[in-house]
C-alpha cells in the first residue's frame, strides 16, 4: 500500500445522554462511534458504508476535526491531531476538507457562488493574498466544470449537480491533500449521481487527493473506492479491497447489504439469494453484548452473545491467502456452510 495519509486508530465519540433541565443528570452515552482504525495511503480512495445512523458522519467530522474523539488518535502524515488547538489545529483543518451530504442545505441561500466557493480565504486568509481571490474562485468553477461567469449567481439558480459541484470547488479552495465527502452524492438524482462521482475521480488524480468517501449504499462507492470499510452501530465489521468485499464478503452484514443492491444481469439476479434483514439498527446507547450484529443476524448462535469478535482475517483463511483473507469482525467468517444452510432456512427453502 501507498505511504499513508491518515491512520485511525481506537477512535471513539460518546455523546453524553442527559436527563432533565434543571439538574441535567449524564444517564447513559450515545455510542455513535465504537472503537474504529483504518488507513488511508497515498492517493487512495476508502469506500466507508453502513445503513443510516451507523456513525459514518461522526467518523468524518472526527477526522476533519470538527468534534473532539472521546478516545483514539488520528494521525495525519504521522502525526496525531486529535490534541491540537490554535494555529496547529488550523493548519491541518486547511488539510483536511469535507464536502457534505446536501447541496441544498449545505450552500448558503444568501451567499453568491463566487462567496460561497471564496469563503474558505475568509476563514484562512493566509492560503490566498486578496488581490488573487477572484481569480482563483473563477478557477475553481472551471476545475470543478462550471462556467466561471456563473460567480455572481445564487445556489438556487442551480440544478443539484451543480450545486454539489459548488460545494466540491468550495472544498478544493484550500487545496487540501485529504477530501472527506460525506455521502456527496446520495441527495441527487441517479443520473446525476455517476457524473459527480466521474468528477471526483478525475479531480483525485489531477490533484493529488486522497479519499475517504462515504455512502450508505455498496454500489456507489464500487467505482470509486480501492478499499471498502463496512461499518455497523459504530465499528468496522469487514474490510478489504474493493474485489474482495464485492466478490467475497465474509460478514452476514456485508453479505445483506449486498443482496440488495440491484444485480443488472437477469440471470445472476435469478442465482443470488436475497437476504432481508429484520428489525432496525439497534440503538447506539443501547449496544447487544457480544457481537453487535448478532440481534439481527442469521448466522448467530450462543456464542456471539459472549464474546465480541475482533475484526481480524479468519484463521481458517490465514494460511491460505486468497480474496477471502480479509479481516471480518464475524466468529463465523470462514464458516460459509453454516452460513448458507441458515440462509436457506431463513428463506423457507428447507435445509439446503
Ligand atoms: P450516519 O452518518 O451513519 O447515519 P451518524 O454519525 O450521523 O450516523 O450518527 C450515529 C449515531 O450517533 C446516531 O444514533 C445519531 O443519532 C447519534 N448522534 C450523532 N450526532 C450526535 C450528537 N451530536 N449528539 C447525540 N447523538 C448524536
Ligand atoms: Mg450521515
Amino acid at each position: 500500500m501507498a505511504e499513508p495519509i491518515l491512520e485511525v486508530s481506537g477512535l471513539v465519540k460518546h455523546y453524553p445522554l442527559t436527563r432533565g433541565v434543571l439538574f441535567r443528570r449524564q444517564v447513559g452515552a450515545v455510542k455513535a462511534v465504537d472503537g474504529v482504525d483504518f488507513t488511508l495511503g497515498r492517493g487512495e480512495t476508502l469506500g466507508v458504508v453502513g445503513e443510516s445512523g451507523c456513525g459514518k458522519s461522526t467518523v468524518a467530522k472526527l477526522l476533519c476535526s470538527l468534534e473532539r474523539p472521546t478516545a483514539g488518535t488520528i494521525r495525519f502524515k504521522g502525526e496525531d491531531i486529535t490534541r491540537l488547538s490554535g494555529k496547529a489545529l488550523k493548519a491541518v483543518r486547511r488539510n483536511i476538507q469535507m464536502v457534505f451530504q446536501d447541496p441544498y442545505t449545505s450552500l448558503n441561500p444568501r451567499m453568491t457562488v463566487g462567496d460561497i466557493v471564496g469563503e474558505p480565504y475568509d476563514i484562512h486568509p493566509e492560503a490566498a493574498p486578496k488581490g488573487d481571490r477572484r481569480r482563483r474562485v473563477r478557477e475553481l468553477l472551471d476545475v470543478v466544470g462550471l462556467d466561471p461567469e456563473y460567480v455572481n449567481r445564487y445556489p438556487h439558480q442551480f440544478s443539484g449537480g451543480q450545486r454539489q459541484r459548488i460545494g466540491i470547488a468550495r472544498g478544493l479552495a484550500l487545496r487540501p491533500e485529504v477530501i472527506v465527502a460525506d455521502e456527496p452524492v446520495s441527495a441527487l438524482d441517479v443520473s446525476v449521481q455517476a457524473q459527480v462521482i466521474n468528477l471526483l475521480d478525475r479531480l483525485q488524480a489531477e490533484f493529488d487527493l486522497s479519499y475517504v468517501f462515504i455512502a450508505h449504499d455498496l454500489s456507489l462507492v464500487r467505482h470509486i473506492a480501492d478499499r471498502v470499510a463496512v461499518m455497523y452501530l459504530g465499528r468496522i465489521v469487514e474490510t478489504g479491497r474493493e474485489s474482495e468485499i464485492y466478490d467475497h464478503p465474509t460478514h452476514p452484514y456485508t453479505q445483506a447489504l449486498l443482496s440488495a443492491v440491484p444485480v443488472p444481469d437477469p440471470e445472476a439476479r435469478e442465482h443470488r439469494e436475497r437476504i432481508i434483514l429484520s428489525g432496525d439498527v439497534p440503538s447506539p446507547t443501547d449496544v447487544p453484548s457480544g457481537c453487535r450484529f448478532r440481534t439481527r443476524c442469521w448466522k448467530a448462535r450462543e456464542r456471539c452473545a459472549r464474546e465480541v469478535p475482533a475484526l481480524a482475517v479468519p484463521e481458517d483463511f490465514r494460511a491460505a491467502p486468497g480474496p477471502a483473507a480479509h479481516p471480518s469482525a464475524c466468529h463465523f467468517a470462514a464458516d460459509e456452510q453454516a452460513g448458507r444452510r441458515a440462509q436457506s432456512q431463513l428463506n423457507g427453502n428447507g435445509p439446503g
